[in-house]
């Protein structure tokens, strides 16, 4: 069962690694078949370089396990709070990126500086508000989802146009219309996250990103009048 979507998750999870985002087997990344509401996801503690499409947990947004042998990531109802509020998403990514971690202990968004920031998101990255003592004792996976919706929702911020959020003092999620593209963006925040960074440390009297630029980048590339590219 779901062959196809297997593989791409398995090649997401793999992209973590290479792309230098996971060390040991933190990070995670999965997939949903919309039309039958289940989502396929890295399974917990096992190591990338064995990890196979038959290793891969299968499970309904309810969370119930209905392939594998193997338990879902830890993560899981952190992703399944993703899928049913963004409803475009088709992959979410998590791992704990160095430069992105940073942002996320300092609990500051990463600000929208560059072009780089401005091609794959319209503007700031949010860093979720600290969660409470109850929410952490609760259902602290699922809480986390719900923090990082909490932050969208109360800021007006669109998910299918900034794909990716910090949660405070943990680290990023990211997300997009497929595993490969969530991993991508993990990928790009990373990036960004890190030339932020060093902007800050650096630069005197740092400004964002100009509007009429960071509108020109973003839209060249997404929406109805994009350009860039081949397709
Ligand atoms: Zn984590």
């Amino acid at each position: 069962m779901l062959k196809k979507l297997k593989k791409q998750v398995l090649d997401a999870n793999l992209a973590l690694v290479r792309d230098g985002l996971a060390m040991f087997t933190w990070g995670n990344a999965s997939g949903i078949d919309r039309e039958r509401g289940l989502v396929v996801i890295k399974p917990s503690g096992v190591d990338y370089d064995k990890l196979t499409t038959d290793d891969l947990a299968v499970v309904t947004l309810d969370g119930e396990q209905v392939e594998g042998d193997l338990r879902p990531s830890s993560d899981t109802p952190t992703h399944l709070e993703l899928y049913k509020a963004f409803g475009n998403i088709g992959g979410v990514v998590h791992t704990h990126s160095m430069w992105s971690v940073i942002f996320a202990q300092c609990g500051r968004d990463i600000p929208a500086l560059g072009t780089t920031h401005a091609d794959c998101f319209y503007g700031d990255i949010p860093c979720t508000d600290k969660m409470t003592a109850e929410q952490i004792k609760g259902e602290y996976e699922k809480e986390t989802g719900l923090a990082i919706i909490r932050t969208f929702k109360d800021r007006g911020i669109n998910p299918d146009e900034i794909p990716g959020a910090n949660v405070f003092s943990h680290g990023p999620f990211s997300w997009g219309v497929s595993p490969e593209k969530a991993a991508y963006n993990a990928a790009v925040m990373e990036f960004c996250a890190k030339a932020a960074a060093m902007t800050l440390m650096l630069g005197n009297d740092v400004q964002p990103i100009m509007q009429e630029l960071l509108d020109r980048h973003y839209l060249r590339k997404h929406g109805k009048n994009a350009y860039y590219g081949q397709d």
